[in-house]
């Protein structure tokens, strides 16, 4: 009995396998891959992003990823006294997200209006330090946040923000830097729990001291796995969570 269990439950791992779509639900999150997008030759790809800065650590963030010659993104807001590093960012080639003005949830989640409000004010930031218009984003809490009452408008917000040519990403692969990891061993840990999916996105922080620690172990660990770093775009992969 307990063998034709196993063989049944083998058998539909199978048969799901081979009719899994092109946009690959993989456990609680999608790859959204854009419309004409091309596998490159080197399928596994990392993107590694830093939200929730500027902030105290991102010139020493700046400096190892100049070391190693990685590129990455930072989803920056606006209510922080480093914002003038965002220039120093877009200087250093690396692609830049907006992740809020406030990252208040109670008060960007408390209506639509609300949240295109927030966004705009870090949007015309980003264009003054930078000189760009970013056209990707990523929600305080990703969009599968429920602090705040997201749940209740997030839908709506999707739907507005695509219509207004924006991107999100959420990410699949979290260090935990915030909350929960308290050594660069235990982020490690928590980064290497993806495996060796094709394309990875790294949740990190610029806003604390152990990502200066554990980002030349993150490198130093997919680089040896063969993947390839680019910075996010509106035309990469996105990782949405379905939770
Ligand atoms: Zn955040």
């Amino acid at each position: 009995m307990k063998k034709t269990i196993i063989v049944c439950i083998a058998l539909l791992a199978l048969l799901l396998s081979a009719f899994s779509p092109k946009n690959t639900s993989i456990g609680a999150f999608s790859i959204i891959y854009p419309e004409g997008y091309e596998a490159r030759e080197s399928s596994k790809v990392v993107y590694l992003t830093f939200d929730d800065g500027p902030a105290k650590y991102t010139p020493e963030i700046l400096e190892i990823l100049t070391k190693h010659d990685v590129p990455a993104t930072f989803f920056v807001v606006g209510n922080t006294p480093y914002t003038h590093y965002i220039s120093d960012i877009a200087e250093n080639s690396h692609a830049i997200g907006l992740h809020s003005y406030s990252h208040n949830f109670r008060q960007i989640y408390s209506s639509a209006q609300a949240f295109f409000d927030d966004l705009q004010k870090i949007d015309d930031i980003v264009y003054e330090l930078a000189g760009i218009r970013s056209n990707i984003m990523r929600f305080p809490g990703g969009s599968s946040a429920r602090a705040g009452g997201a749940q209740r408008i997030m839908e709506q917000l999707k739907e507005e923000l695509s219509e207004r040519g924006y991107q999100y990403f959420d990410w699949n692969c979290d260090s935990s830097d915030k909350r929960g990891a308290k050594t660069a061993h235990q982020a490690m840990r928590h980064i290497k729990a993806v495996g060796d999916e094709d394309v990875v996105i790294v949740l990190m922080h610029d806003t604390q001291a152990l990502t200066v620690e554990y980002l030349p172990l993150v490198i130093e660990h997919f680089r040896g796995l063969g993947y390839e770093f680019l910075p996010l775009c509106m035309g990469s992969p996105a990782v949405h969570h379905d939770w």
